[in-house]
């Protein structure tokens, strides 16, 4: 009797820990959840809530960007805040850490009325510091925040084969992932608050860096005579196969599906991309750890991004390279 009153006090004070209603909201499965944030990504996960049964409150900026959920049984609601008081479950997708922080700590923000015991997702892929901000913030009126950033595009999003590399309170990565997996294929617990952006930084520094060695490499082969979907077919049965090279292939011509066969429109953008980059640099910056090739590949989607290639697919590197060499 003693070790289960024990057991129990030990369960009272971990569901207490961020207010009595943690453990309510866990196992209130089928209730609201709040989604901020409508783009690209945004508008296809919540979707998926819908589909898998979840009555789903929106807001966006646009509000023309909430018209299609709408359309499918979604509320629309103003602002951030009144999202927060409807709802207990929140997952935000925004462009980057200006946009989280605005939607958060902003006049208007989430934590303006977000009530206790409260489960909010950011699945935006920012600064790891601006996350563990955010969840001091989040913690101080008794909620919870998690860091779930994702890797796979609109087409993974749309497919709910996403992955999500989440951080935050453990005893806590249930309740997000009973969520999460209605989204996506895989749900990766990386540890405390800030890890999974960190999984997710890492992830896209050697992304740009293996796309830009692709590119280069398909470019130097074509000048070398060889025919591009030859010289691809060879990369993807040797050494040299990466995802940049067998599923994502930046050079027009070499496979269908992908942005390069259709002039680098939709997929992932070029100015997101120098986004990521940028912030591998600041974390390695702060961590005095030399990042060479990702310093040389932020340079070169800065550049693009000057050169007319911002809203252009990340891949559209190999095109940018081709147009410097005629120069
Ligand atoms: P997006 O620009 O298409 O969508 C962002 C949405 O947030 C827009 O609808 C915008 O109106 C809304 N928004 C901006 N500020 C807001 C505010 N203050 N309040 C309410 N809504 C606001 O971006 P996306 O492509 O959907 O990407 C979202 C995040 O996911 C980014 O951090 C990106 O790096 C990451 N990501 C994108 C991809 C991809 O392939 N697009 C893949 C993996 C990760």
């Amino acid at each position: 009797i003693y070790t289960d009153f024990i057991k129990l006090r030990k369960f009272f004070k971990k569901s207490t820990k961020n207010g009595l209603l943690i453990s309510i909201r866990s196992m209130a499965s089928k209730t609201q959840v709040g989604f901020i944030g409508l783009g690209n990504m945004g508008n296809p996960m919540a979707k998926n809530l819908i589909k898998h049964g979840y009555p789903v409150m929106v807001s966006d900026v646009f509000p023309e960007s909430c018209k299609e959920l709408q359309e499918l049984g979604a509320q629309i609601l103003d602002s951030p805040a009144d999202v927060a008081d409807k709802a207990d479950r929140i997952i935000t997708m925004l462009p980057s850490s200006p946009n989280v922080i605005d939607v958060y700590t902003g006049p208007n923000g989430i934590l303006k009325k977000v009530k206790k015991g409260s489960l909010l997702i950011d699945s935006s892929t920012i600064d790891p510091a601006v996350s563990k901000e955010m969840a001091v913030a989040t913690e101080k009126l008794g909620a919870v925040f998690m860091d779930a950033p994702v890797s796979g595009g609109v087409g993974a999003a749309t497919s709910g084969k996403l992955t999500f590399m989440v951080g935050g309170l453990e005893e806590e990565f249930n309740a997000a992932k009973e969520l999460l997996s209605c989204m996506g294929a895989n749900v990766v617990y990386c540890g405390q608050v800030g890890t999974g952006q960190a999984a997710k930084i890492c992830n896209n520094m050697l992304l740009a860096i293996g796309m830009i060695g692709t590119a280069e490499t398909m470019n130097l082969g074509i000048r070398l005579g060889l025919d591009p979907k030859l010289l691809a077919k060879i990369l993807n049965m040797s050494s040299g196969r990466c995802w940049s090279s067998d599923t994502y292939n930046p050079v027009p011509g070499v496979m269908e599906g992908v942005p390069a066969a259709n002039n680098y429109q939709g997929g992932f953008g070029t100015t997101l991309m120098a986004k990521d980059l940028g912030l591998a640099q600041n974390t390695a910056t702060n961590t005095k750890t030399p990042v060479p090739l990702g310093s040389l590949a932020h340079q070169i989607y800065r550049m693009m991004c000057a050169r007319g290639y911002a809203s252009k697919d990340f891949s559209s590197v190999f095109q940018f390279l081709r147009e410097e060499e005629g120069q």
